[in-house]
């Protein structure tokens, strides 16, 4: 492939610096990504209205102070907003841009100088990675400290901001733009994830980002390129190829290294080797159907399958009109409603933590059981257990 640009005016750089993970460790992939139109879905359009409300309560507090009437009506705007006619905005979207807004503050208010601050800002790191750009959440200047925040609206997975490439080339560029006026020497990134209370924070120096800038030169190169090996790996699961990808295809259809095994059974290396391999099974078999879907749907044959209709639900057309007939009709309110107790975890976002802390756990009503044995890959953080008997228990 060669070097050219596809789409000059693209919104997104080819060298993404949220694709970075996977570019950096795959280098064919932005390429081939490339290829694969942009998608959407109510989860995407759902982060994307959360960062707007993030940004408007930023601007509001440190760079466009507004009267409230106009802080409400743009907030209220923002509300409307859908995707496929269903409402994105829910209450806590406002719960947890506070929590954003709040570390951010907390921040500024810790400085012994008023600092720079930049919300939603275009940077450019292309010094490291061909053509690169993105967006920063916010960004703080003080003294001779860059503070890179990123907000996460996401509850996947928790990500953290150690030694993290997207950080890391927003750092880059946030420093090619300011350096001339602001003596940096250190760097501090943060990424805040309310939906899964993470806030992760990573310091390093500015000789050491600009080590690791250089360090990746060579492999943006390549990306840009379109060279370099397939690599497969858990950074596929955001690819955009990641369901007609080859080299993931092979990774779990190829078995020659168990065509070695010699019956009837396999041992546990064996076993190992093949949980190793199937990892991402599932999430593959997944990506394949709804690949294989969307294009049954736009008439083309996937051979062997086909789309239909799928099991209806029944719904009520007007919930409380239907009610209000049923109880007219002397049919009780009692069989109309179910009574469920909360959950344990939804009690706790219904009270906060403060509130369920004192009037549930300190009393003692809430017990932790330990959770179902299972199986983790070995490089997982938790400690291994066994239904073993160790010497100690044992003579006790
Ligand atoms: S699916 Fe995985 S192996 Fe294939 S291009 Fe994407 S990141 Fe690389």
């Amino acid at each position: 492939m060669t070097g050219e640009i596809a789409h000059a005016d693209r919104a997104h750089a080819l060298l993404s610096a949220s694709a970075s993970s996977r570019w950096l460790t795959c280098t064919p992939s932005a390429r081939l990504e490339d290829q694969f139109e942009e998608t959407t879905s109510f989860f995407a359009e759902e982060g994307t209205l959360a960062h707007e409300i993030a940004e408007l309560k930023l601007r509001k507090h440190f760079t466009e102070p507004m009267a409230k009437a106009t802080f409400t009506r743009r907030l209220n705007k923002l509300k409307k907003k859908t995707y496929n006619d269903e409402l994105l905005f829910q209450k806590e979207m406002l719960k947890h841009t506070d929590t954003y807004l709040d570390y951010v503050k907390g921040i500024a208010i810790g400085l012994s100088t008023e600092p720079y601050v930049a919300i939603e800002k275009r940077i450019d790191y292309s010094s490291f990675a061909p053509e690169g750009f993105g967006t920063v959440d916010c960004l703080l200047i003080a003294g001779e400290t860059l503070y890179v925040t990123d907000f996460k609206y996401g509850k996947g997975v928790p990500v953290s901001a150690e030694d993290n490439s997207q950080m890391k080339l927003y750092a880059l560029g946030a420093y090619l733009e300011y350096s001339f006026l602001y003596p940096i020497k250190n760097v501090h990134l943060a990424i805040i994830q309310p939906r899964l209370d993470n806030e992760s924070e990573f310091t390093l120096t500015i000789e050491e980002l600009l080590a690791w800038g250089e360090s990746i030169k060579p492999k943006a190169d390549k990306a840009f390129k379109g060279e370099g090996e397939f690599v497969p790996g858990e950074h596929c699961k955001f690819c955009k190829a990641k369901a007609k990808c080859r080299a993931r295809a092979d990774q779990f259809t190829a078995l020659e290294d168990f065509k070695q095994m010699k019956p009837p059974l396999i041992s546990d290396e064996e076993v190992g080797g093949i949980l190793e391999k199937g990892q991402h099974i599932e999430s593959w078999v997944k990506a394949l159907k709804d690949y294989a879907l969307k294009e049954s749907l736009k008439g083309k044959e996937i051979p062997g399958w086909k789309a239909v209709e799928g099991r209806g639900s029944r719904v009520y057309k007007n919930q409380d009109a239907a009610f209000d007939e049923l109880q007219n009709r002397g049919i009780d309110e009692a069989v109309l409603y179910e009574r469920v107790p909360l959950t344990v975890p939804k009690l706790e976002k219904e009270l906060g933590k403060k509130q369920f802390r004192d009037y549930m756990e300190e009393p003692g009503h809430v017990l932790k059981s330990a959770g179902k044995p299972t199986l983790a890959p070995a490089s997982d953080k938790r400690k291994a257990i066994t239904n073993e008997v160790d010497a100690a228990e044992d003579f006790n």
